[in-house]
């Protein structure tokens, strides 16, 4: 009831913000601390959840705090190199940074449209391409890590009377209601404490943990944790290409020992995420430049010995298809040409699956990696994380409009069930496919290439996909 008189009085909202300024000032100097909110974990996902928080009026009067153990990154340069580090962005996170102001800074700086993709298999012919000629919308953005970090933090900076920021600053230890040994009940009432490394203490109503895949919060809550370590590396460079004058395409490949893909970023360059074995990616890495542009052109390139019998089916299949669907005759593209790779810029990831059984315990919320950290083939890891934004800053705004409190459970759990409903499935099928493509015994590839073509040939099918990939 409050908060409702607090929302509709511009006077109530100004004197507000003073004395919470006032007592954050008071309480800041103190070892300790008062918040409503803290945000642990300053990385795409957590700077665009203090983005979201920030940017709700109705959040005004509340004491938000975000904590990063890294420094600060002033006077950022955009350099003229393009970063090793990108991700392809959905529709529905640029919706998000158009909410927040964040998508035009981006665009200010730099990202690439992909308008078209094309995904297919070294062990069959068969291939599948997207685009959303219906609707002529692009079916998503090349973005570099440092610019997507970097247009939050502007955003970030423009709301520093409602969100406080400490960087350099780590969360040392969490004590979580319900997870401390020997504490049988839960107690609502009972706040989260935060010890940081500066020596402070934040007693806080809502603590959310952003702090990535090896998050402490989640450890500190006990979070039960499904974890798959898929023993590949992720190899990634930024290449430069020849052959193509207009840059909008995403090529996926998939090879016995994973996927390749290089996603545009101008049109003289693109950005390579191969997943390979642990052994393979070390000679990828070691390799002479001029070598290593010789081994991706030929991981996209090279036509390897196919199955005959797995060629015939699936040619007669498609034969079928393609008198069914008269429009269906489906021209395969050819990927443009790597001549350069930018030095320096080759490195590998360990992949892993992490996914916490659930996100939310009594005053903790989990979000991106923290919660769910997925194979990256699929390009949909942080924007999985940016979903758990909207949805954690909308159910803490209604929990406060109904006059709740902001860590309430019952608007946590609404988060956890509505977030799980999007990621599982997700999960789910990207850990299908990792396997599905992991092999080349004959039946599985008959069976995944029938599947392919039958998926290409539907419309309807690929724009559900899109669809889905989109929101
Ligand atoms: C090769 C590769 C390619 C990828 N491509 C894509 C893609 O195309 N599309 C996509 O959607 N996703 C992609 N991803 C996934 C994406 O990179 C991650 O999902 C994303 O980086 C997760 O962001 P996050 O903010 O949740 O976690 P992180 O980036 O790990 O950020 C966690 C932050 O918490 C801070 N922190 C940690 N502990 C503490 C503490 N105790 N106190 C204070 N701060 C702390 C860290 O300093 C860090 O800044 C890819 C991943 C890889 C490896």
């Amino acid at each position: 009831m409050a908060c409702n008189i607090l929302r509709h009085c511009k006077l109530c909202n100004l004197t507000a913000r003073i004395v919470n300024t006032v007592a954050s000032r008071n309480l800041h100097s103190s070892s300790n601390e008062k918040a409503d909110i803290v945000i642990s974990g300053g990385g795409m996902v957590g700077t665009a959840m203090a983005c979201a928080l920030g940017h709700v009026d109705d959040l005004q009067d509340k004491r938000i705090i975000l904590l990063e153990s890294a420094p600060e990154k002033k006077n950022f340069h955009l350099s003229e190199r393009y970063s090793n580090r990108t991700c392809a962005i959905s529709p529905a996170t640029v919706s998000l940074f158009q909410s927040i102001g964040a998508w035009d800074e981006i665009l200010q700086m730099r990202c690439q449209p992909v308008k078209s993709m094309q995904v297919w298999e070294s062990c069959s012919d068969s291939l599948i391409t997207f685009n959303d000629e219906e609707l002529m919308n692009d079916l998503a953005y090349i973005v570099e890590n440092d610019v997507i970090l970097e247009a939050l933090r502007q955003r970030l900076s423009a709301l520093s009377d409602r969100v406080e920021v400490q960087y350099q600053t780590a969360a040392k230890s969490y004590v979580i209601p319900g997870s401390t040994p020997g504490h049988d009940g839960v107690d609502q009432n009972t706040w989260v404490t935060i010890e940081t490394d500066k020596g402070q203490s934040i007693q806080t109503k809502l603590m959310i943990g952003a702090d990535g895949m090896n998050s402490a919060v989640r450890k500190a809550g006990k979070f039960h944790v499904f974890q798959k370590d898929y023993k590949q590396q992720a190899v990634v460079a930024t290449l430069e290409v020849s052959g193509t004058s207009d840059n909008s395409v995403a090529w996926q490949r998939f090879l016995p020992t994973g996927p390749i893909a290089m996603l545009p970023l101008s049109n003289q360059y693109s950005c390579l995420i191969w997943t390979t074995t642990p052994g393979k990616a070390k000679y990828l890495k070691d390799l002479a430049d001029d070598s290593f542009v010789d081994e991706v052109n030929d991981a996209f390139w090279h036509e390897r010995d196919k199955n005959s019998t797995v060629m015939s089916l699936s040619h007669k299949y498609q034969e079928i298809l393609n008198f069914v669907f008269t429009d269906n005759q489906e021209v395969r593209q050819l990927p443009p040409t790597v001549i350069g790779v930018n030095p320096g810029s080759r490195a590998s990831f360990p992949l892993s699956l992490v996914h916490a059984s659930n996100y939310i315990k009594p005053r903790v919320a989990l979000i991106g990696d923290a919660a769910h950290r997925l194979h990256p083939l699929a390009g949909q890891g942080v924007n999985l994380g940016f979903g758990d934004v909207s949805c954690l800053c909308r159910t803490v705004t209604e929990a406060v409009l109904s006059g709740s409190d902001v860590g309430s459970l019952y608007y946590l759990t609404q988060y956890e069930t509505e977030r799980q409903r999007a990621v599982i499935p997700v999960v789910l099928t990207i850990h299908g496919l990792h396997h599905l493509y992991s092999t080349d015994f004959s039946p599985m590839v008959l069976l995944r290439s029938l599947g392919l073509q039958s998926t290409n040939s539907f419309q309807f099918v690929k724009n559900k996909i899109i669809q889905q990939a989109s929101s």
